[in-house]
């Protein structure tokens, strides 16, 4: 896709410090580095993020991302890893390829802070459980349907 950064890095247009490569998908150093080792996997053909991108693609991408995570873990003599992928906006997606965060962890004070604040005290959680479960009815239920076609 025209404009698109990662797009640009696949296509060799523009440099990118790459750590993996193959048919669908290649792995680069993020710029940020937010940890050492913070890595970026990405296929190559442009999918927006996880909502569209082709299942197999997908697949593909998830097993390479623990391959590297193993290796990069390793290598970087780290203690673990966050691996997350962002998707829109609202999410903190900024740029609109699909790629998925490989962070190696080394310790409790990295310079990155995913927090989960415990809403459990202010949540209906069977009202929550409910309209998640009837929205997963109908989708369920309607691909059935249009497969049955
Ligand atoms: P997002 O916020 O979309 O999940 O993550 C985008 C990531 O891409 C950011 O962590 C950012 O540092 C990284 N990034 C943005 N532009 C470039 C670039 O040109 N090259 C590399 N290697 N990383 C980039
Ligand atoms: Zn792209």
């Amino acid at each position: 896709m025209e404009n698109c950064i990662f797009c640009k890095i696949a296509n060799k247009e523009i440099p990118g410090k790459i750590v993996y490569e193959d048919d669908l998908c290649l792995a680069f150093l993020d710029l940020s580095q937010t940890t050492n080792g913070h890595t970026l996997v990405v296929p190559k053909t442009h999918y927006q993020n996880i909502l569209d991108v082709d299942k197999e693609v997908l697949s593909h991408l998830i097993k390479v991302t623990k391959k590297l995570t193993n290796q990069i873990i390793t290598n970087l003599d780290a203690k673990g890893a966050n691996v997350l992928t962002n998707a829109n906006e609202v999410a903190g997606q900024t740029v609109m390829h699909f790629h998925i965060h490989i962070i190696p962890r080394y310790n409790e004070t990295d310079q990155i802070k995913i927090d989960f604040t415990d809403r459990s005290q202010e949540v209906d959680l069977d009202n929550i459980f409910n309209i998640v479960n009837i929205l997963f009815y109908c989708l369920f239920t309607l691909q059935d349907m249009l497969a049955s076609l």
